[in-house]
């Protein structure tokens, strides 16, 4: 499989934006701790703060930096619920258990401000998440799915808004209606992430950065091995999303990962930034390969959308996103793209999250698909819950039920290509 993870790194809005503290140093010897946490992203350090809070001592194994994953990369949208339909989990679960699940998504939502103001962690919030709806028909399902949310979940702090209504939140001709949600939101997430990783480290969590996890010996005491050293534990989680392949084949089969791309505008300035998204919210639209975009703090236009499904980035990426961007803001004609980047999501099949135990003491947490950014903090806190005795909540999602990609390791790819090319085409249809 082919990741082309640098060249989606290195031109990073977000890397240029957040200084990075010195570097943690990698893992020389051996070394012991009641848990071992694989993965600096935001589900790992969630989960390491949480543990260290109950009085376990934690060893965190990074490969590359903190924040290096779709973490530190994504574009910033601290959403409720879950990228599945709500439907998908009451088929599996019932409508109570969904309830739970629910609201757990709106705790996750809660942790952000819990952790950013016990750390003082400033990741530039803004209130406020639009959903937008490309013809009436696509409206009509939007406004019924809030009032579904009203109704089944008593989540009334979505307000449906008919495209007169529009033009307070967005100036753009693309969309017929939509729906305003006043608690999700957005930040920048390489600041939130490395905030984590300094509030961790403060609480003791001892982190090493590049140091690839290259296996483990499970058992009651699992042996972590890295090429510098190797951590003898109690428990272990992997939190590694799209990257453990090797490490984790049983469950890996059951996520794919598919690139996203986000592109950042130059400076547009206040009034003009404004005059685009008045109330500063993040924007999705409803459409299968989404576009979503917001607005940075220093009044860029972060606009994401453009996926692949086959590994490979696409060569013509800057000039693609431009387009897409232009196809919502034709006013933005004479605006430059100063950056560009991305990352992979790893999606399961039914795009609910994928959650659970490889052996009693070993947990993974993956199929965030692509709206993980508040869910896996609220993961993170699972998992620490788990391990101390209290698996309630982690179990509820370990209940899920997920199926593995047709076609084994190497032909899962070509076949979720070919998958995509008809949701793609039902999109322009519908
Ligand atoms: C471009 C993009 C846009 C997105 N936009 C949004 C959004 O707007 N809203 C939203 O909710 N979600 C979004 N997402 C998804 C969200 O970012 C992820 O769900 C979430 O950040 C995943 O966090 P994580 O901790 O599971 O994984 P990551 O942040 O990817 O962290 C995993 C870490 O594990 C490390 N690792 C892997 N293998 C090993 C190993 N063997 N040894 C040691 N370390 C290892 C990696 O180096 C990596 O740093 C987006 C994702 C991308 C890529």
């Amino acid at each position: 499989m082919r990741f082309a993870e640098d060249k989606l790194t290195r031109n990073s809005y977000y890397t240029a934006s957040a200084p990075r503290p010195a570097s943690y140093p990698p893992l020389a010897g051996e070394a012991e701790a009641d848990v071992c946490v694989v993965g600096g992203g935001i589900a790992g350090l969630s989960a390491a703060l949480d543990l260290r809070a109950r009085g376990y001592s934690v060893v965190l194994l990074e490969a590359r930096e903190v924040g290096w994953g779709a973490s530190g990369r994504n574009g910033g949208q601290a959403l409720v619920g879950l990228a599945c339909e709500m439907t998908t989990i009451e088929q599996q679960l019932g409508r109570e258990a969904a309830g739970r699940v629910w609201a757990m998504t709106v705790e996750a939502i809660d942790q952000i401000h819990e952790r950013r103001l016990a750390h003082g962690i400033a990741c530039d919030w803004q209130a406020g998440a639009l959903a937008v709806a490309v013809n009436e028909r696509k409206t009509r399902e939007l406004h019924a799915a809030c009032e579904r949310l009203a109704r089944d979940y008593g989540y009334d702090r979505v307000q449906p808004l008919a495209r007169a209504e529009l033009p307070l939140h967005i100036a753009s001709p693309r969309y017929a209606g939509g729906a305003y949600d006043r608690f999700s939101g957005h930040l920048h997430p390489l600041k939130y992430t490395l905030g984590l990783a300094r509030a961790a480290a403060a609480a003791s969590v001892r982190i090493h950065e590049g140091s690839a996890v290259l296996r483990y010996d499970a058992g009651a005491q699992p042996v972590v091995h890295t090429a510098g050293g190797c951590v003898r534990c109690r428990h272990l989680m992997l939190a590694g999303n799209v990257y453990l392949n090797s490490l984790a084949p049983e469950s890996a089969r059951r996520i794919m990962p598919v690139g996203t791309f986000i592109a950042a505008s130059a400076p547009l300035g206040r009034a003009r930034a404004e005059a685009l998204l008045p109330t500063r919210a993040a924007v999705a639209d409803t459409q299968f390969v989404l576009d979503y975009f917001r607005l940075s703090a220093d009044d860029r236009l972060l606009f994401g959308g453009r996926v692949s499904y086959s590994t490979v980035v696409p060569p013509d990426l800057p000039l693609a996103m431009r387009r897409r961007m232009l196809h919502v803001f034709p006013q933005l004609a004479d605006v430059g793209v100063d950056y560009w980047w991305g990352g992979y999501v790893d999606i399961t099949m039914n795009r609910a999250p994928d959650f659970g135990r490889l052996a009693p003491n070993v947990y993974y947490l993956q199929g965030f698909s692509g709206h993980g950014l508040a869910l896996t903090g609220l993961a993170g806190r699972l998992v620490a819950e788990a391990i101390a005795g209290a698996a309630e909540r982690f179990d509820l999602f370990a209940q899920l039920k997920h199926r593995d990609f047709p076609g084994g390791r190497w032909l899962r790819t070509p076949a979720l290509v070919l998958a995509m090319a008809w949701y793609r085409l039902r999109d322009a249809l519908r």
